[in-house]
């Protein structure tokens, strides 16, 4: 174990300056272990700032883990519209369920139920163990690792096992057992607040006099920065479909990414060709190019070239081996064939909108560059 200053006036300082400055946030307020689960698993992939009026929504929605238990896919997809990343949402509806039917409807407080959840990793686990349970365990994240990593001088790679045990080791002597809760949103606020990665604040840091890193000058290299992993360009095109004005054709995904939400119809090419293809599997033919939208998902930077188009007559007729969709028909709800098991018609407000329909981000920003002035009734940057 490294050498560190005194651990109980590490752990004093560190409680005493977030009794004062630490950040008031919603799912701080009247805490329990439901709350503290739902903000967990929203700040996975989503910044703070960002989450705070989702997991408001969230919460008004679905105050409890029995009424989150009872919500049906297509509710919770759409109170989750706009966050990305559809797994968690499900996977916090699969979990529910089990709570309520195993656990009588109450969050486990072991690290083994906690585990068994879909959804729940170690993090996630102790997070709830420790801020919705106060019992003591550690929840390393990001920042936590960044601050124990300084506080201890520890200089290897702290997503490395030996350094991350190093850390638990750490936080486990200077946590008090009695406020494990406090202890860990203290260090995640220093994190977020103090001790960032680049240019911490150690002038204003309540445990600068017993962080080793500052006592070694090694703040700047500790830890050490991650090697940039390569983006992914990929290339895709969308048709909108519209009859009617702004009423726009969409799917429901049934692949691993984003199933059951709604989408423009999409294709994994880029050039004008393969857009008219998808049009005429639609039922429909292309009219003009609108735009184009950008979207990341991990490390894929997708570019999407977007397409108007309008309901085809022949479209029965050109359909090849997949059977299109009948567009004349006045339904919501049509069946388009093999790989594309649903499709609907919605206003383009609706797509647009945050909140409302399960509508996939790229879908979103599709909606809203054809919103833009002068789309609003179809009119094109090009021809095609
Ligand atoms: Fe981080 Fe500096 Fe505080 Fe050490 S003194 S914990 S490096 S902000």
């Amino acid at each position: 174990m490294p050498a560190m200053g005194s651990q109980a006036p590490i752990a004093r300082s560190l409680l005493a300056w977030y009794a004062r400055k630490g950040r008031d946030l919603p799912w701080r307020r009247d805490p329990n272990a439901y709350r503290v689960w739902v903000s967990e698993i929203m700040l996975q992939q989503t910044t703070v700032v960002t989450a705070i009026p989702y997991y408001n929504r969230f919460l008004r929605r679905y105050p409890t883990v029995r009424s989150l238990a009872r919500a049906g896919e297509e509710d919770l997809l759409a109170a989750w519209s706009g966050l990305g990343y559809y797994h968690r949402a499900r996977n916090l509806l699969k979990s529910a369920r089990i709570i309520c039917r195993e656990h009588g409807g109450e969050i486990p407080d072991t690290l083994e139920d906690l585990l068994a959840l879909p959804g729940i990793g170690a993090y996630t686990a102790g997070a709830i163990l420790s801020i919705g349970h106060n019992l003591p365990f550690a929840a390393i994240d990001g920042n936590i690792q960044r601050v124990i990593s300084r506080l201890g001088s520890l200089r290897g790679d702290p997503t490395k096992a030996p350094v991350r045990r190093a850390i638990a080791g750490l936080i486990h002597q200077l946590m008090p057992r009695r406020r494990a809760s406090d202890f860990n949103q203290a260090l995640m606020d220093l994190g977020a607040m103090v001790c960032t990665p680049r240019e911490p604040r150690c002038p204003v840091c309540p445990v600068r006099s017993g962080c080793e890193a500052r006592r070694l000058g090694l703040v700047d290299s500790i830890p050490p920065r991650p090697k940039a992993g390569g983006a992914l360009a990929v290339e895709m095109v969308a048709v909108a479909v519209r009859r009617d004005g702004d009423c726009l054709l969409v799917t429901r995904r049934d692949g691993s990414i984003n199933r059951g939400l709604l989408e423009f119809p999409l294709a994994g090419f880029s050039g004008e060709g393969d857009a008219r293809e998808l049009a005429i599997r639609m039922g429909a033919r292309l009219v003009g190019r609108v735009g184009h939208v950008r979207h990341t998902i991990t490390r894929h930077r997708i570019r999407i070239a977007v397409y108007d188009a309008r309901p085809s007559p022949a479209g029965r007729r050109r359909g090849g081996g997949r059977r299109p969709i009948s567009l004349s028909e006045p339904q919501e709800r049509l069946s388009t064939g093999a790989g594309d098991p649903s499709a609907r018609w919605c206003a383009l407000e609706e797509i647009a909108a945050d909140q409302g329909l399960p509508v996939s981000g790229t879908a979103r920003k599709i909606a809203r560059l054809l919103m833009r002035p002068g789309r609003r009734l179809g009119q094109t940057a090009g021809p095609v």
